[in-house]
């Protein structure tokens, strides 16, 4: 394993290759802020958002957890609180952002955890990291569930987006491309949207469209980079192809919604 020096000579390339140059972003940021996006991903340490979505100072606030969770508002308290929510509120209340982004990927050891404790989430005993996917995972697990007797009927699976009214269906790998603990990932990364719009401080926002919510998967085997379409019900890989449709998708489901 390499040791804290390699990191350590990380910090002093950046001061040679890239200091200057961000401290001079930093300066044309700072009175005049306008990130993109609030980005949950997960921790992995091959999932580099920032690397492939090419985003600079300024861009994006990212949040990384086990499994790119977002726990249901019914879980949050005093007691629990959680940082998910707090960056909810940081970046698209008190920064005015308008896109929350949630990030899954393949190979997600997270997802390959909760995928072999499904049965056991009464169960409130384990690991953090067990008790962590245990608590919040539930609600993935029970949609995935869901799909795999609804492989069986040929149905696709609804998620609830932006407002209880706000559904959207989804067919998970259609083409049966991904070990069966991707899939897993895939459902979890939808049903975080519905996590996400369960905070009740978020709600007008979300009804009147200022706040919109997206799907995104990244995938460690090829590095391509997928976004769900509501339009084709399908994670579709983000390429100079794909890339009108998944535009227009998501700016025409607004349009249709302020209409
Ligand atoms: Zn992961």
């Amino acid at each position: 394993m390499p040791g804290i020096g390699k990191l350590m000579r990380g910090i002093l390339r950046y001061r040679t290759v890239d200091r200057v140059h961000m401290v001079e972003q930093f300066k044309k940021i700072r009175d005049n802020p306008e990130p993109t996006a609030v980005f949950f991903t997960c921790i992995d340490s091959r999932v580099l958002a920032s690397r492939f979505t090419y985003s600079q100072v300024g861009d994006n606030f990212i949040v990384r957890n086990a499994g790119n969770l977002v726990p249901d508002a019914c879980k949050f308290s005093y007691d629990s609180a959680t940082t998910e929510a707090g960056a909810l509120d940081l970046g698209c209340i008190t920064n005015g952002i308008r896109h929350v982004v949630v990030c899954g990927h393949s190979d997600c050891k997270a997802m390959n955890a909760l995928y072999d404790i499904r049965h056991e989430c009464d169960e409130h005993s384990g690991s953090p990291l067990q008790l962590w996917l245990k608590k919040h995972g539930e609600p993935t697990v029970k949609k995935f569930s869901e799909m795999q007797e609804n492989i069986e009927l040929q149905r696709p699976l609804i998620f609830q987006a932006e407002t209880e009214n706000h559904n959207f269906e989804a067919i998970i790998d259609p083409e049966n491309k991904y070990k069966i603990q991707d899939k897993l990932s895939q459902v979890n990364t939808l049903q975080q949207l519905q996590h996400v719009a369960s905070y009740p401080f978020l709600k007008e926002k979300l009804s009147k469209n200022e706040v919109r919510l997206h799907a995104m998967w990244f995938d460690i085997y090829t590095g391509e980079v997928y976004m769900f379409s509501r339009a084709r019900k399908v994670f579709m890989e983000i390429n100079e192809h794909n890339y009108s449709h998944l535009l227009y998708d998501a700016d025409s489901e607004m349009a249709i919604k302020k209409s």
